[in-house]
């Protein structure tokens, strides 16, 4: 991937809000990281250098110890021989055998004290006597008056000196003491003590160790070639004296290839390899002797060891504590995520269920608008309905017109008879004759009342009450209305009503509007055909009146028989085809049922609720 592509990748990721907070937290994440880690090094390199100072300094002080002690062990040696017979006695003679015997004493005791070299020299600084006196460098004869601790002997009475060996060509320390005779001095005793012993041990060490005299000049060392180097620089002048001393043989006295590097630590030129080393620097006093002992405890590698694991532990555990916290944030930001999905979703529901309401409340008020419309076509249908009652009503009436004008004229015909003749018995005298007259035209004008008083409720509109209606009475309303046709037509009426008077539940100008209907439509079927009959029966059920209408007419034709009840089925030229409806309609109402079939002509059988 090109550079450039990844950048604008690495910006468009960080342009959104998530990622640059991840982006950051991770980058905050690593700056504590290196940071812990730091700290963890600051502090646990702190705590190895403060052991290893506590072991550079207890072994500074072990070591100047032991050296004090073994310088202490040396020094004993002149003084116990400058009170010594035979060597006062060889002094004093200076008899070659005495001296011969006391080369060989010196000699048993250098090897038993591990001093390097005893010898003896007389008040001019001559060797008289020497414990190396076999050796090719055996100092006997050798003149040592130059000798810084012979004359400082000499002078002030016992000398300490440490210097490098001209004969021996080995560095020491020179513990002398003046031997006094009767008449003034007589010689001095010498003891050389020499540090090879202590070095190798020191050598067995893992660091330096190295001991400086008051000008700093190296005088002990485990490093070989560290010896008479200085710690410190030593001026010019001084460095010219020293040399010119021969105490430290022609030694340059050039600084010790140690740096230091802050604190306890200094960096160290290890001799041979050009390579470096740091070491924690310790020193002690050398008690009596106004000598320093140097200690350099190396900080070894194994020292990075609890340095590496505090690191380790640092990080692992820093590590450990953002995991845990990055879990416990992200286990909150997504708790918070969660209630603000659930809210969201809280607020979408309700903003769904609001709009549903409000949906189904103009559903609501829709269907409250449609119900009061159809309520109001079903009354409009039902003024309709009420019309087509009245208009089907009128149109019986107009066919039964003529009927009923027959019915009335017969009594009217009859009254005017018994008026007449009435008259005439008046005139003759029979006034009794002429009573009976007139009772019979009040029963007859009674006979004409009812018929008009029938056509009268039969044409009102307004219709009654459902309640129970004589079944008997209805019939015989009905046949004050087609009485004339069926005599004129000369049809056979046979009436079964029963046992009693039946009680149905109806309205009485309707029931008789069905009844007048039936009969019409029968009359109608019957019209021109000899030997007409028709029979009306009625019967009880428990809870019902059936009441059968039959004629032996040419019965139902079978397109009417199919559409039954249907409006507008007529077969007659003049038919509108509504009376069964309403008919049916009617009956249907009182909770009662119209049905047709043809068994010899047309049966029609209805059947009503009975009022007990
Ligand atoms: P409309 O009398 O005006 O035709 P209706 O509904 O009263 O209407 O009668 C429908 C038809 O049923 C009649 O046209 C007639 O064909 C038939 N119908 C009714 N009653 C009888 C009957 N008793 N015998 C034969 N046909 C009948």
């Amino acid at each position: 991937m090109r550079p450039v592509r990844r950048f604008a990748r690495l910006g468009r990721a960080l342009r959104r809000p998530g990622r640059a907070r991840c982006v950051l937290a991770l980058l905050a994440a690593l700056v504590l990281l290196v940071l812990l880690d730091q700290v963890a090094r600051y502090g646990a390199e702190r705590w190895v250098m403060v052991q290893l100072r506590g072991d550079a300094q207890a072994a500074a002080e072990l070591r100047a110890a032991m050296l004090r002690s073994e310088i202490e062990k040396q020094r004993s040696l002149p003084v116990v021989l400058a009170q010594d017979p035979d060597v006062r006695a060889a002094l004093m003679d200076r008899d070659p055998a005495t001296l011969r015997a006391l080369d060989a004493k010196f000699e048993v005791l250098a090897a038993g004290t591990r001093a390097s070299v005893i010898y003896l020299l007389d008040a001019r600084g001559i060797t008289l006597a020497a414990s190396n006196y076999r050796e090719p460098t055996s100092f006997v004869g050798s003149d040592y008056s130059f000798r810084p601790y012979f004359q400082h002997a000499m002078a002030e009475g016992e000398a300490e000196h440490f210097a490098f060996g001209t004969v021996s060509r080995e560095p020491g320390l020179y513990l002398t003491r003046r031997i006094d005779g009767p008449g003034g001095p007589i010689g001095v005793i010498v003891v050389k003590a020499v540090f090879s012993g202590v070095e190798a041990e020191w050598r067995r060490l893992s660091g330096p160790i190295f001991v400086t005299d008051r000008r700093d000049i190296v005088l002990v060392t485990s490093v070989p070639g560290w010896q008479f180097r200085a710690s410190a620089i030593i001026p010019e002048a001084e460095r010219d004296a020293i040399r010119a001393s021969l105490q430290f043989g022609n030694a340059t006295l050039d600084p010790l290839p140690i740096r230091a590097e802050g604190g306890d630590r200094v960096r160290v030129a290890m001799p041979g390899s050009g390579a470096t080393r740091v070491f924690v620097e310790a020193a002690a006093p050398v008690p009596t002797t106004g000598w320093t002992l140097h200690v350099l405890v190396p900080i070894l590698a194994s020292a990075s060891v609890p340095i590496a694991a505090a690191r380790v532990l640092a990080v692992l555990g820093g590590a450990v504590l953002i995991a845990a916290l990055a879990l416990a944030w992200s286990r909150r930001r997504r708790a918070v995520q969660k209630r603000r999905r659930e809210q969201r979703a809280r607020r979408e529901l309700e903003r769904r269920v609001d709009e549903r309401t409000r949906e189904l409340s103009t559903a609501n008020d829709r269907l409250r608008e449609e119900m009061d419309q159809r309520q109001h076509a079903q009354s409009a249908l039902q003024g309709l309905q009420d019309e087509l009652v009245q208009a089907s009503k009128l149109a019986v009436l107009g066919q039964i017109a003529a009927s009923v004008a027959h019915e009335v004229n017969q009594p009217v015909a009859a009254i005017r008879t018994f008026a007449e003749s009435g008259g005439m018995l008046l005139a003759r005298g029979d006034a009794a004759a002429a009573g009976g007259n007139l009772a019979t035209i009040v029963g007859l004008t009674e006979r004409i009342g009812a018929i008009t008083g029938e056509l009268r409720a039969f044409a009102r509109k307004t219709p009654g009450h459902v309640g129970p209606v004589s079944l008997g009475a209805a019939v015989d309303g009905a046949m004050l209305l087609v009485g004339y046709r069926l005599r004129e037509q000369d049809v056979a009426l046979e009436l079964d009503m029963g046992v009693g008077d039946i009680l149905v539940s109806a309205e009485r100008v309707r029931l008789e509007q069905v009844l007048v209907n039936l009969l019409q439509n029968a009359l109608e079927a019957l019209a021109g055909r000899p030997g007409g009959r028709i029979r009306i029966e009625a019967r009880v059920d428990a809870d019902t009146a059936v009441i059968t209408l039959a004629d032996n007419g040419p019965g139902l034709p079978t397109a009417v028989l199919e559409a039954l009840f249907m409006p507008f089925t007529t077969t007659k030229p003049a038919g509108l085809g509504l009376g069964l409806v309403i008919s049916h309609d009617i009956v249907a109402e009182f909770g009662g049922s119209l049905a047709a079939a043809n068994r010899d002509g047309a049966v029609f059988t209805l059947i009503l609720p009975r009022v007990p």
